[in-house]
């Protein structure tokens, strides 16, 4: 499974935007996880067309939540390329063509088989994904990297933090900042500690 942030390079304000495909036998869902707010994504994602001397396949969008910095240019991305959309919400700017995630339910990126799960936690339709196989957490904007007790989380937020710090959790894909490849258990298992020592809402 190979994945790439294409909004590294990004001058504006946009969440990371994962593409993440097949790199054994190409026969994976080639996915991006949210499409951002930059056209640059458009951009990278034509020159690998270019470079493939045929448009690109991609087969799937998967929306982690539908804040604009995460769901902005996904009217676009649909027009030129056409894939399944993936969403908590039945709706995401506009586009009704959508599967909806239930919860826990399985979702291939690449040739791996995630789980999908709602968050209860950032907003109401906030999702994470987790590879068992690959040991790969992409978070979205659910704060799983909590340094201090702060703020309130909902039980079932809680409940979500203990069964994913139970897991060998290798690499943590946030939706901004840096990828985590180090000590990814410690660090679940700090932001469990000061979630439940937060306030706890129903
Ligand atoms: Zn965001």
């Amino acid at each position: 499974m190979k994945i790439e942030n294409l909004t590294k390079t990004s001058k504006i304000h946009t969440c990371n935007v994962y593409l993440v495909t097949d790199d054994t036998h190409h026969k994976g869902k080639n996915t991006l996880v949210d499409v951002g707010k930059d056209p640059l994504v458009i951009n990278k994602l034509r020159n690998i067309s270019k470079n493939l001397n045929r448009k690109f396949r991609l087969d799937q969008v998967i929306i982690t939540h539908d804040h604009y910095d995460h769901s902005y240019i996904l009217p676009e991305i649909v027009k030129e390329f056409n894939p399944k959309v993936y969403a908590y919400s039945p709706i995401v700017r506009g586009i009704k063509a959508i599967e909806i995630l239930k919860n826990n339910q399985y979702i291939k990126l690449g040739e791996k088989y995630f789980i999908a799960s709602q968050a209860h936690a950032h907003s109401e339709d906030s999702i994470f994904l987790y590879s068992q196989a690959a040991g790969i957490l992409f978070t979205g904007d659910v704060n799983f990297r909590l340094r201090i007790p702060t703020g309130e989380y909902s039980k079932k937020f809680l409940q979500n933090l203990k069964t994913i710090s139970k897991q060998n959790v290798k690499t943590i894909f946030p939706g901004h900042g840096e990828p985590v490849f180090d000590n990814c258990n410690p660090i679940l298992l700090r932001t469990l500690t000061n979630v439940t020592q937060s306030a706890i809402i129903a």
